[in-house]
């Protein structure tokens, strides 16, 4: 794979409460990725903006968005609608802009199956324990259990996805875990990773 250069697309995904919003606003941030902002029927949390982290519609508009062909990719995940409209990404693709998406592992698929002109490059992240991954959940939905317990049940089968994917990380340090996916982004970083440790790590999560 040639470095992202000109147009291009980066799928971060993981199991819920892993860190990959947290690692797509980082490199957003910090260099010319534009981020694919995603269409969802799941309600707002506080801290969120329509129009910035998502566009908030309602499920009779989402289905509108099926029916008019609109998405490039589209799932259920944990009951409710996600996708990302192919307007938002290939108008930025054109332009040369490269696109960071944060999506579950079905999008991925549809996407990667698409095998659209454009690179790809898909990246698993991994929680460094299933303790602190409870503890991040527990954290990000302000103790509301029943959204906790509801995305630690499909950890496991979410968890399972890696082997499908070009490059595995595990998020404990995010700055060390932001520098390693930049460093394969930027192509200073062959797309190798210990396969055998992964394997061993994602072992120790299904425990
Ligand atoms: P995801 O998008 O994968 O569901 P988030 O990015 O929302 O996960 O992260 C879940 C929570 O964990 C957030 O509160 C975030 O601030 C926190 N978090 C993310 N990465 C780390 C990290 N490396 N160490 C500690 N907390 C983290
Ligand atoms: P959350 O509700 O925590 O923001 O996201 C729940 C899950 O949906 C995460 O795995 C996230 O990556 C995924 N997701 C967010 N947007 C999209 C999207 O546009 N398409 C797909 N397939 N998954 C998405």
């Amino acid at each position: 794979m040639s470095s992202f250069k000109k147009g291009g697309m980066v799928i971060l995904s993981s199991p819920s409460g892993a860190g990959k919003t947290t690692l797509v606003k980082k490199i957003t941030k910090n260099s010319n990725f534009v981020v694919s902002i995603s269409h969802t029927t799941r309600a707002p949390r506080l801290n969120e903006k329509n129009g910035k982290d998502y566009y908030f519609i309602s499920k009779n508009q989402f289905k509108k968005l099926i029916k008019k062909r609109e998405f490039l990719e589209h799932a259920k995940v944990f009951d409710n609608y996600y996708g990302s409209t192919k307007k938002i990404v290939i108008d930025q693709i054109k332009k040369g802009k490269k696109i960071v998406f944060d999506i579950d592992w079905q999008g991925t698929r549809q996407i990667r199956n698409k095998k659209l002109n454009y690179e790809l490059l898909t990246i698993f992240i991994l929680p460094p324990s299933k303790k602190e991954l409870l503890k991040r959940l527990i954290k990000r939905e302000r103790k509301n259990m029943k959204t906790v317990k509801k995305r630690m049940k499909e950890f496991k089968k979410d968890l399972l996805k890696w082997k499908e994917y070009d490059y595995v990380v595990i998020n404990d340090d995010l700055k060390k875990c932001y520098n390693n996916i930049m460093k394969v982004i930027n192509n200073k970083k062959k797309l190798l990773f210990d396969k055998t440790f992964i394997n061993k790590h994602v072992k120790s999560l299904l425990n």
